[in-house]
């Protein structure tokens, strides 16, 4: 069967449909993405993705990924608004108790609400040849046999035929075992991580050139010992600092104003006290609230006989503890897998399905321990814990108190955490004999956690 014949559907037009419609553009005629939401025509949060409206951070490994899906996508969302910065120094860290070490890294990073990039990313894809966005479009099944999917059941039992279905529902997509099993297909098992954390998030208006106490432009607070809290502030286009509060395992910060600045104002950061307390409320934000109880990895990479002409993407597939900013990177992943999946393979048969499925799982594992070494470090987490994930949390702990004084050591723990190479990369003998011994050194070891 030739290009020219094939036809792909792409259940879910957000962040990873869109980025799996682009894989698709030209290795089939025709690509149609289908959601249920009604997608709007301006960067805005819709209901099919509440958690659109939380501070969303783009990790430079998917930032780099998109560029080559998508160039001058960067350019593009700066022209929106979006604030260019250097991670290294622009992002002020706090992580186990003290400041990381800031440095000039020399890379660019891109910050923005969720709605402005995926936004843009529609933008680019709704002009692909051959591509077709249809919103308003829920699928409730698949067409099909024990075999595989030959396309999917929409609105009032209507069907559309496809050569391949790609599931980029979200989280929910997990719906999609009982169509599986409808279809005689066997589902994958789920490892499920309970890490109970609670995203709050207000606006607050930003003045032209403003910058955060200790000159940051990002701000993250997380994972001093013991204390489950969490914080983040980005600047982010319209001029406005996007704050978001919470933590881990029902440390949840409140919605109305009050309660919220009560939780930043106990909270050991100067940065985020300042924005809550100094700054201006945008009109009209009545702040949200977003919960995540469980991290979820479906394991179709272990089914023997995976269905045909069916893969699963995105949040599906691994739904990350969001405090990571893992997803859309990995997502990005997993789209390249599926590209070069089905140009080894040819075809949509079972060989394809189980490359990519092998493919996106390496995508998804060191990110997935390394979330998981984090969560467990916390004595409540419970659920799957991946083997080695004590040794991992423990040279972790080193690692981070290392970056508190150790360029060197910062700038190699900054790329892995923006997924810019594999956490195997901390191990180099020479890296980690340095953080063991500037671990020592960490202030975190004697003085108390203020952020600054
Ligand atoms: C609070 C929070 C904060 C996060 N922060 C970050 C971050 O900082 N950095 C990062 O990289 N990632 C982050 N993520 C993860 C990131 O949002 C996702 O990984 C990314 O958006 C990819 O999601 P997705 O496209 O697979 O699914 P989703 O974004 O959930 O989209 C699913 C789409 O499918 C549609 N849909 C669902 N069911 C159907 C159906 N039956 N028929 C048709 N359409 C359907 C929905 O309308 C929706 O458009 C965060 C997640 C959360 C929850």
């Amino acid at each position: 069967m030739g290009v020219a014949d094939r036809h792909a559907i792409v259940i879910g037009g957000s962040v990873g449909g869109l980025l799996a419609a682009r894989v698709l553009t030209g290795r089939f005629a025709r690509v149609t993405v289908l959601d249920r939401d009604e997608l709007p025509g301006v960067p805005q949060a819709r209901r099919g993705v509440p958690h659109g409206d939380h501070g969303h951070a783009l990790l430079l490994g998917g930032k780099q990924q998109l560029e080559e899906f998508f160039p001058g996508l960067g350019a593009d969302l700066v022209a929106g608004g979006a604030v260019p910065f250097d991670p290294g120094h622009d992002l002020l860290m706090h992580q186990k108790g003290a400041l990381r070490r800031r440095f000039r890294s020399g890379a660019e990073g891109v910050s923005a609400t969720r709605a402005l990039l995926e936004f843009a990313l529609r933008g680019r894809v709704a002009a692909l040849p051959g591509l077709q966005i249809r919103d308003r479009t829920p699928v409730y099944g698949l067409t099909g046999g024990p075999d595989g999917a030959t396309g999917v059941v929409l609105e009032d039992g209507a069907t559309l035929a496809a050569d391949l279905v790609v599931n980029a529902s979200g989280r929910g997509g997990a719906s999609a075992d009982g169509w599986l099993r409808a279809l005689g297909c066997e589902a994958p098992a789920t490892d499920v991580v309970k890490v109970g954390v609670g995203y709050t998030t207000r606006l607050y208006r930003r003045l032209p050139g403003e910058r955060l106490a200790g000159g940051g432009l990002l701000h993250l607070l997380a994972g001093a010992d013991g204390d489950k809290r969490v914080a983040s502030v980005f600047a982010v286009e319209g001029d406005r600092w996007m704050v978001t509060l919470g933590g881990w395992h029902q440390t949840h910060a409140p919605t109305d104003p009050a309660g919220f600045a009560d939780f930043a104002a106990r909270l050991p950061s100067e940065a985020v006290r300042r924005i809550v307390s100094g700054s201006e409320p945008v009109p009209d934000d009545t702040g949200r609230k977003f919960t995540f109880p469980a991290a979820r990895r479906r394991r179709f990479e272990r089914l023997p006989n995976p269905p045909a002409r069916f893969v699963t993407l995105g949040d599906a597939l691994c739904s990350f503890n969001p405090l990571y900013a893992q997803g859309m990177t990995v997502a990005a992943r997993q789209a390249a897998a599926l590209g070069r999946a089905l140009d080894a393979a040819g075809g949509t048969g079972a060989d394809m399905v189980r490359a990519y499925y092998a493919n996106a799982a390496k995508a998804v594992e060191g990110p997935w321990q390394m979330a998981a070494a984090g969560d467990f470090s916390h004595p409540e987490t419970t659920g799957t814990k991946p083997r080695g994930t004590r040794l991992r949390a423990w040279y972790a702990d080193r690692v981070l108190l290392a970056s508190h004084v150790s360029v060197p050591v910062n700038r190699a723990l900054m790329d892995v955490q923006q997924l810019l190479v594999p956490p195997t990369a901390i191990l180099r003998p020479g890296l980690a004999a340095r953080a063991l011994l500037a671990s020592r050194r960490s202030p975190a070891l004697r003085f108390g956690t203020n952020a600054g």
